[in-house]
């Protein structure tokens, strides 16, 4: 039996191989690939090989402190990575003063990134939200979780010749897409149902070498037992998480059950922990560490989530800043329970501009 370890949240510091396998990626080195490593079938427990602690490594610091002095925080980065749910807009409206905060940064020379864990569109659909929001950014700016999928399945090279069962919505599949990467299920299982019957079984393809698990609000009997039979029988089947984020504003109006759920479904049925993509895992943070060739330590992560979008930027190393215009209050910052500490927080990002008032 080969000896496995996967990390429940991928890590930089995860380097993992198999006993007989060489690493597969110079660039990414979090995990081998079980397909590509073996011309026999691999055996392995998930139970025992895949369940590592999911518990990300909180930094506990000092309290954070109000953003009084946002010229100092400005010039200290030169890259700003901004969550988009809470952050820039809430469902489908703008926060009060996004755009001139992002023109002021902008005019700084800094460099913007946006970062979600929604996995429901592609990075070209954000970008058309954005544009629609009236905000000028590049696709290029854009890493959503659906991307961070089909980046990582690129990163250990995924075999040409396998498949992923997607759980989730277009997204995930367009970026899959043009990963090159082939993929089934998705959107068209939405509508599927089970008919129990005496006799009746599911077969699933034994091609799926991986199941990606996103949001997705079509979520059914049919798509949790297709994705248990492949996690439990395709052997070396991975199992990858957008995100498991526990609620996620759909609306305005009120929080709801988030990709954590779905997640969290297929989970309860195999007993395996999956190997998270988005935040607060370390994935996105390296690459596009990488692809910008950005110092981790000249970065400022803002975010209004403390078990995402601030772990993210701790682990990453970065400088990080909370707005408490989305899902987390000062009460709950300041909660004697709550050991997650930014290095400062803020109403919303337009608190930078007064910095022009200032100047003025
Ligand atoms: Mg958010």
């Amino acid at each position: 039996m080969l000896s496995i370890r996967v990390p429940a949240t991928i890590s930089s510091s995860s380097t993992l191989f198999f006993t007989n396998s060489k690493k597969l990626s110079n660039k990414f080195s979090y995990i081998s690939n079980p397909l590509n490593n073996s011309s026999k079938p691999i055996k392995w427990n998930c139970k025992n090989s895949r369940m590592e602690s999911s518990k990300s490594s909180f930094v506990t610091k000092a309290s954070a402190q109000p953003l009084t002095n946002p010229a100092e925080l400005i010039d200290s980065v030169e890259t700003f990575i901004f969550d988009c749910d809470g952050v820039i807009w809430k469902g489908d409206k703008l926060i009060d003063g996004v755009p001139e905060t992002l023109d002021l940064l902008r005019e700084k020379g800094k460099r913007l990134v946006f970062v979600t864990n929604n996995s429901t569109k592609s990075r070209k659909q954000y970008g058309k939200k954005f544009e629609t929001l009236g905000l000028s950014v590049n696709e290029e700016e854009i890493f959503a979780s659906s991307f961070a999928a089909a980046a990582y399945l690129k990163s250990i090279d995924f075999p040409k010749d396998k498949k992923v069962y997607v759980v989730g919505e277009d997204g995930i599949l367009k970026e899959l897409e043009l990963a090159g990467i082939q993929y089934l299920g998705g959107p068209e299982d939405g509508d599927k149902k089970i008919e129990l019957k005496p006799g009746y079984m599911m077969e699933q393809d034994k091609d799926v070498g991986a199941v990606v698990v996103g949001f997705d609000r079509y979520f059914n009997y049919h798509k949790i037992q297709y994705a248990t039979l492949c996690i439990r029988e395709n052997p070396g089947c991975l199992f990858i998480a957008t995100n498991r984020d526990a609620v996620t504003h759909l609306t305005d109006a009120q929080e709801w059950a988030g990709g954590g759920s779905m997640v969290g479904a297929i989970l309860g049925s195999t007993k395996c922990e999956p190997l998270v993509v988005g935040k607060p895992s370390t994935f996105m943070m390296d690459y596009l560490a990488d692809k910008f060739k950005i110092q981790k330590s000249q970065i400022c992560m803002v975010g209004d989530r403390l078990d995402t979008d601030i772990v993210f930027g701790q682990n990453g190393g970065c400088k990080t800043l909370l707005v408490l215009s989305g899902v987390t209050s000062l009460s709950m910052l300041q909660d004697p329970n709550n050991s997650t500490q930014p290095d400062f927080y803020a109403n919303k990002i337009s608190d930078f501009l007064s910095i022009k008032a200032a100047a003025v």
